[in-house]
């Protein structure tokens, strides 16, 4: 099927609460367009310098979304762009897109990402450190940032139990959380879910799934 069909089929399948969010890492730039002409103007990388340049190709109503992994150093190349970054686990990462954010004079929207497998190399933050940091001070005086949700990934395993107890273990952690409301913190989104999962996501409580190959096909790279 062709990009388009894929992302109409799926579209027919998710609830309309649902945000899909089009992982486009490593497709080039006319599979991309393929998408965007279907409607699609939500899209995540997983590779700043990849995001930029197809920011720079692409039209400029798109919402892209940094999925994976940021290092601190690279922030400041999509610091005028950006409009959510999945993975942040560390507070030292938040200050420095902060710091960005306000050279832009801009909020940048950011989601907690939290450990859920038990892989211990998947990156994330225990709920207790989620915790500690939203009502630590350092936190308030962030006026350049927004914690609006939560990004889990769960293990990487035909196990579709140990998947289910994962996405329910972030969905428990989000509602303990949401209740810390504050200027730069509100929890309203729950980033869970990729091709091989996102139903057992959603019925778990996602509303916003993270859909690569089902999408543009499989990664070759
Ligand atoms: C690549 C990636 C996805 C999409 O994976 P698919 O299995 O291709 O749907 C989702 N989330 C993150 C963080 C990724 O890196």
């Amino acid at each position: 099927m062709s990009i388009s069909e894929n992302l109409k089929n799926i579209k027919s399948k998710i609830p309309n609460h649902v945000t899909l969010v089009a992982v486009s890492k490593t497709k080039p730039v006319s599979d991309l367009m393929e998408a965007y002409n279907a409607g699609q103007r939500i899209f995540g990388e997983n590779k700043i310098q990849e995001m930029v340049e197809k920011y720079e190709a692409m039209p400029k109503d798109i919402e892209w979304h940094m999925i994976g992994h940021v290092q601190r150093n690279k922030v400041k190349y999509m610091a005028n762009f950006v409009r959510l970054i999945h993975g942040v686990d560390n507070f030292k990462l938040l200050k420095e897109i902060n710091k960005q954010a306000k050279k832009h004079d801009r909020i940048i929207d950011c989601l907690f990402q939290i450990k859920i497998a038990s892989e211990n190399s998947k990156f994330g933050m225990s709920a207790k450190d989620a915790s500690e940091i939203l009502q630590s001070n350092d936190f308030s005086e962030l006026q350049n940032i927004r914690i609006t949700g939560l990004m889990g990934m769960a293990t990487f395993t035909n196990d579709i139990n140990q998947v289910e107890k994962e996405f329910k273990l972030l969905k428990t952690v989000f509602e303990n959380l949401k209740i810390l409301k504050t200027k730069n913190c509100k929890l309203e989104t729950i980033s869970m879910g990729m091709s091989s999962d996102y139903k057992l996501a959603i019925d778990c409580g996602s509303n916003m799934i993270r859909v690569g190959s089902s999408i543009f096909g499989e990664r070759n790279l």
